[in-house]
Formats: structure tokens, sequence, C-alpha cells
């Protein structure tokens, strides 16, 4: 008899090793430039695809490592300890490619999963509007049918790596008249005629990853390019979330490890009073806080990936939906509490481009807004309690 498993195996630590010496070495160093210059960090996606993280959960069916949902978290995890920029590369690379994994046809699997697997290729995932965030619901964007062709007309924004990705899961009505059940979700590509990106945004973290519209004008793509029956697509698009806030969450631990771990090495080696300030139990008491915290996020986060990976394999999972953005919910506000403490353990230092904690702070910011904004988590969590 298998049980799921909540705790990671040897083997999901031997990942974590592989991957935490991998951002040690290659994408630490090369995180404030990332985030300095707003560039997308195009070497460590290379160093990534050559170490073959850059899209672990792909199944081996498609090419892929055929991570499990726990291992992808740990990947994604210690790639934002060091960048959290570079970890939106794995973590993606999932948000666009699950909802394929859950509705596509085979065909479509096996013609746009290959190339993320083998590093050719990137995806993003593209639900919000410009008037439709939390509301996705409300999207303007129209798939209208053409023979045996769609014609894509409207402008998707906050799209995360676009530009850099050559594949696109869009969501657009179909039939207006049906709400959420006439939306439909299609495989776009960057080099479809008549898509176009919006300048990148201006924004306060996550500064290597260029978040940009996708404008989609009389896009002319064929009918094979759907994913899953017609009408079915914002089903699809909130089922891939179950799945991919984890991976939300599991970048905000890797912020919050990579902050905690920066301000303990820091307050060993500070004195001020003629003593290190690690011996004031003001600050010790701050520093078992943080790790409290820490710890709690993820072991909700890895209970709520092992809930993904039995579901993900055909098991109903009755309470996926609230553990995930429980856990999302959780690990990013942890996130954004013990950036800000790491930045104030630093003191004026603390508030400074010289030392990381002031990114990390920004970084973590976002984690509390994408994939639904915390709010809609707690509404979420409570419509899975009141139901
Ligand atoms: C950097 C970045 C990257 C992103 N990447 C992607 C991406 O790759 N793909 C994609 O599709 N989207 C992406 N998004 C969009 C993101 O998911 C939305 O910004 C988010 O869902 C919130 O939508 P909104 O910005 O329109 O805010 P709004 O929905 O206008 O919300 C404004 C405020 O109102 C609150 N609010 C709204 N409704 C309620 C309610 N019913 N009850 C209580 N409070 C409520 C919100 O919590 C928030 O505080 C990204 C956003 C950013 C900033």
């Amino acid at each position: 008899m298998s049980f799921p498993l909540y705790a990671p195996a040897e083997e999901h630590e031997m990942l974590r090793e592989t991957v935490r010496a991998l951002a040690d070495e290659k994408i630490a160093p090369r995180a404030a430039a990332a985030d300095e210059n707003e560039e997308f960090p195009w070497e460590v996606y290379k160093d990534l695809v050559a170490a073959d993280l850059q899209a672990v959960h792909i199944p081996e069916a498609y090419g892929g490592a055929g991570a499990d949902a726990l291992a992808t978290v740990i990947v994604i995890e210690e790639v934002a300890r060091a960048c959290a920029s570079s970890s939106l590369i794995p973590a993606v690379n999932k948000l666009g490619t699950v909802p394929l994994l859950l509705s596509a046809s085979e065909d479509l699997k096996q013609r746009y999963l290959r190339p993320v697997a083998a590093g050719e290729a990137m995806f993003s995932y593209a639900l919000s509007e410009p008037e439709a965030g939390s509301d996705a619901a409300a999207m303007k964007t129209r798939a209208e049918r053409d023979g045996d062709h769609y014609v894509l007309n409207g402008t998707k924004m906050w799209i995360t790596n676009a530009g850099v990705s050559e594949y696109y899961t869009v969501m657009a009505v179909t039939h207006p008249s049906a709400g959420a059940r006439g939306i439909s979700a299609f495989v776009v590509e960057k080099d479809d005629e008549g898509v176009s990106f919006g300048p990148k945004e201006k924004k306060l973290g996550i500064k290597g990853s260029p978040t940009r519209q996708v404008i989609l004008e009389n896009v002319r793509i064929p009918e094979s390019r759907m994913i899953g029956e017609p009408g079915t697509g914002f089903k699809t698009a909130l089922a891939t979330l179950d799945h991919t806030r984890i991976t939300i969450a599991a970048q905000a631990l890797g912020i919050a490890q990579g902050a905690l771990d920066h301000a303990i090495g820091y307050v060993k080696e500070r004195k001020q009073f003629g003593k290190r300030i690690a011996d004031f139990q003001g600050l010790q008491f701050m520093v078992a806080d943080m790790a409290m915290k820490l710890e709690a996020a993820r072991q909700l986060t890895y209970a709520a990936a092992a809930k993904s990976e039995l579901a993900m394999n055909g098991t109903p999972v009755k309470d996926l939906t609230f553990f995930s953005s429980a856990a999302k919910c959780a690990a990013s506000d942890a996130a954004m509490e013990i950036t800000t403490d790491a930045v104030q353990l630093l003191g004026g230092y603390g508030y400074t481009r010289d030392f990381p904690v002031e990114r990390m702070m920004r970084d973590a910011k976002i984690t509390q807004i994408y994939e639904g904004t915390n709010q809609i988590q707690r509404m979420v969590m409570a419509r899975q309690l009141l139901k």
C-alpha cells in the first residue's frame, strides 16, 4: 500500500543539494545585475537547461524529467533562494504547460511540451486582462470561429516572461452569452501573425522577469490549438492554479530562506555595544520567529505538493484547492514578514542595494499578489470551508 508523501525523500534532498550548488555558484552572483538592469537572465536560463532544471515537471512521455510536484517545489525554492526572477523560469514553464497536461489532446501535448522539456522554448500563461484581474471570468478577449480556425482579438495584461516565451496558453471568450462556461483555452505562438507585446512593466521587484501585455490582433490559429473542449478554458485555468499556486508558495519560501540565511550570517558578524548583535535577545526572538514562520509555511507547502501530485496522477483530492490556496497565502505572507525583518536585522545596510535583502523584500511582495491576491486566496479557502 502506498501513502502520500508529505516529507521529502532522500532523492528530493539530493535534488535540493544539486540545485543549491548551481544556485550558489551560478545564479546568486547574477541576481543583483538581473534586478538592477531589469534584464531577463539568459545565462541562468542556459545553466538551468544544461542541468535539465528549466521545466522538471514535464513527464518523461514528453521528453521531460518527470519530476513530482514536491521535487518541482524544491527546484523553484532553491532557485528563488538565490534569485526570485530566475525562479520564474521553472515556475512559469509549469504554469503555462499545466493546462495542456490537464486538458490538451495528445497531439498538442507532444507538439508543445517537448520543446519546453528540451529547453528550446518557454511557456507563459495569459489569463489576466487590464479590466479583468481578480474577476478573471470578466475577460473580453474574443476567439471567433472561422471555418476550421479561430481568430483571436484582445489584450492580455501582466503576462510573466512575455516576449521571452515562445508559447502562450491564452484564455478567450468563444461563447459570450455563456459566462465562465463560454471561455476556451488556446495555444498561441509568439510568431503567430498578429501577436505583439507591450513595453516591459516598471515593477517594484522580480525585475529580471519581463512582465508585458500580450496583444492579439486578428490572430488566426487552427482549431486544433484549442486546449480541451470549447467552453472548458476557465475550468482548466482554475484547475491549473490548484497546482501552480503551490509553486508560488515555493518561490516565497525560497525568497524568505535567502533573506533569513543572509540575516543570520550578518547578525553573527556585526558588533554593536561591544558584542555581536546576535547576542541581543530582542534579535534572537526575531530570528526564531522568522525561522518558525518559514518552517510552518514550508510544511504546508510540501503537504499541498503531495496532494497536487496525487491529483495529477488521477486520484481525486477533495481539499487540493484549499491546500494550494492556504500554502500560497501562508508562504507569501510569511515571506513578506521574514524579508522585512531581514532588512531590519541589517539596519541601515539592509536598506541599501549593497546587500541582497532589500531585493528579496521587494521580490517577496509579488507573491502576495499574483496567481490570485491573498484576499482572493482567503475567499477561495472560505468558500471551501463554508460550502
Ligand atoms: C508582476 C506580475 C506578474 C503577473 N503574471 C501574470 C501571468 O503570468 N499571467 C496572468 O494571467 N496574470 C498575471 N498577473 C496578474 C495577477 O494575477 C493579477 O494582478 C491579480 O490577479 C490581481 O488582479 P488585478 O491586478 O487586476 O487587481 P484587482 O483585481 O483590481 O484587485 C485590486 C485589489 O482589490 C482586491 N479585491 C478584488 N476583488 C476582491 C474581492 N472580491 N474581495 C476582496 N478583495 C478583492 C484585491 O485583493 C486587490 O487588493 C501578474 C501580475 C503581476 C503584478
